[in-house]
């Protein structure tokens, strides 16, 4: 045991937090780990006294001096603030990184006890749909922005690549939808298959995430580590937790260049939220990963192992896993693990593991320089209740004469006009792409101002995009059915 004393952030949070989060604590002290608690909100209850962010100042500044905290779920209830305070957090401290492990444990009935899964995803967690940007396009039209960063994918597959190193890892495989979306889940692809070969020791592989979705329900024992955007992440790693008797024994971690925040993967469960049915074993697990964050190596080896041999005596098991008629109390099998400490299971052997090196990632915002780029066009985005050839026809007047020229419209990505699917089912939110007539130059501020002041005179517009091409290729998606 190191002879450091290490103070923590301690955030109880919601529903079954509280309770998880304090058999983790009694486990922990029981094991002699050297830790002092600063305990602050959030959550809930911040939100309910009218903090919209859902974490107060005091914890943000706890979390700044200790660079560590063990959180239990938070909840955004309805009605309070708009933001989720995990996610609030996460944008705070730049985690851009969240791991989350799986492996079989000894003892854990499942339909695939014995196929000794043992994987961990490593889930983006600041970009992609989750940054929140929403706006209403009409008031039937909900639009969110999905935003994806070469500086993003290359922290967080870098990331990968040394948590692989860190843990005796072999494989890294990226799952993103890059078949659809070629620019935003492309641009991961892109970067990973570049990092990739900075780490030639690592075989990296590229897979498409249904079909991850549906390799995992079939033979999860192939995959060693996975990283994936956002959105895919939160739904990849619970499903993963699944194969190995879920959401009750699943640890994570929120992970940026200075802090970590410990957790369990599942949420406040607010419907056996107070009653000492809880299974705390995810909240757990989460501590044995930050004692390994510490330095802590031989605690965390000894509090995971009592766990193991506590759910392979099967003895004091909690209502997720056996039930309610075979069922312990969220006291007991705490308990039961605390009793446990000392021993070491014959069916588990502790990974070993190297301190993660988190990797250095340029600062500056501008990472990616092209050599050439040109504005050639603009999309702008109408409110329109008539048809697609009105709206075509109108449009082309409106521009007779001027520099730009009316390509295309989409409805909801489909091409529309000048042709369109016999089957299209309209909505009032339309996609009118102008491009220059002059092909050889470039989009000036007057263009757009004529545009949207023309346009602007006959129809609501809501947004326009400009069209770049960078470095000699359209830096924009076709709509389906575009030439
Ligand atoms: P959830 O809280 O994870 O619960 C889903 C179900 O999983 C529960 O109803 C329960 O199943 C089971 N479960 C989860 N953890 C368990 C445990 N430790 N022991 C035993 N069973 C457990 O998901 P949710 O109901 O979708 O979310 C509830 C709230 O939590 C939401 O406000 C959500 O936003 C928030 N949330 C927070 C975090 C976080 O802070 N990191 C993560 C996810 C969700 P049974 O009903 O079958 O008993």
């Amino acid at each position: 045991m190191g002879d450091k004393r290490h103070t923590i952030t301690l955030i109880p949070g919601d529903g079954i937090g509280p309770e998880c989060v304090d058999a983790t604590r009694r486990l922990l002290q029981a094991a002699g780990a050297a830790l002092d608690w600063e305990v602050c909100k959030a959550g809930a209850e911040v939100f309910r006294v009218g903090d919209a962010t859902g974490v107060p100042r005091e914890t943000i500044d706890s979390i700044t001096r200790n660079h560590v905290a063990l959180k239990g779920p938070l909840e955004t209830p309805v009605g309070f603030g708009e933001r989720s305070a995990n996610v609030t957090l996460r944008g705070l401290f730049e985690l851009y990184g969240n791991l989350r492990p799986t492996r079989e444990l000894p003892g854990v009935p499942g339909v695939f006890a014995g196929r000794q899964i043992d994987l961990i995803v490593v889930r983006e967690n600041v970009e992609d749909l989750y940054a929140g940007i929403e706006h209403m396009q009409t008031p039937g039209v909900a639009q969110c922005l999905k935003l994806i960063t070469r500086k993003g994918c290359e922290k967080i597959t870098r990331l990968a690549f040394e948590v692989a190193r860190s843990e005796g890892r072999k494989t890294v495989h990226c799952a993103t939808k890059a078949n659809i979306m070629k620019l935003t889940e492309g641009l991961l692809k892109r970067t990973f298959e570049d990092v990739a070969k900075d780490y030639p020791d690592i075989r990296a592989e590229h897979i498409i995430i249904d079909n991850l979705a549906h390799q995992l329900v079939r033979w999860p024992e192939q995959y060693d580590v996975i990283v994936t955007t956002n959105m895919n992440g939160d739904i990849i790693s619970d499903l993963t937790s699944g194969l190995t008797g879920g959401l009750g024994l699943a640890p994570a971690v929120n992970i940026g260049a200075g802090v970590a925040i410990f957790e369990a993967v599942h949420g406040s469960a607010p419907t056996i939220a107070g009653k000492n049915i809880a299974n705390p074993t995810a909240i757990m697990c989460a501590a044995v990963m930050m004692m390994r964050h510490l330095g802590e190596f031989e605690i965390a080896d000894k509090v995971e192992q009592a766990i193991v041999c506590t759910l392979e005596d099967g003895k004091a098991l909690t209502v997720d896993l056996v039930g309610t008629e075979f069922a312990s109390s969220t006291d007991r099998y705490t308990d039961a693990v605390i009793a446990n400490l000392g021993r070491v299971s014959e069916l588990w052997r502790v990974r070993q593991r190297h301190p993660l090196r988190m990797p250095e990632t340029p600062r500056r915002p501008d990472m990616v320089k092209a050599s050439s780029r040109r504005e050639m066009g603009i999309d702008m985005f109408l409110e329109w209740t008539g048809s697609a050839t009105e709206l075509g026809q109108g449009l082309e007047r409106v521009v007779e004469n001027t520099p730009l020229r009316l390509k295309m419209i989409s409805n909801r990505g489909m091409q529309v006009y000048p042709t369109a699917a016999p089957g299209t089912d309209y909505v009032d939110h339309w996609r009118c792409r102008f491009m220059l007539r002059d092909t050889k130059s470039d989009l000036a501020d007057a263009h757009v101002a004529e545009l949207v002041a023309r346009v602007g005179a006959s129809h609501k517009w809501m947004h326009i995009e400009k069209l770049l091409e960078i470095d000699g290729q359209p830096a924009f998606s076709k709509a389906q059915g575009e030439s």
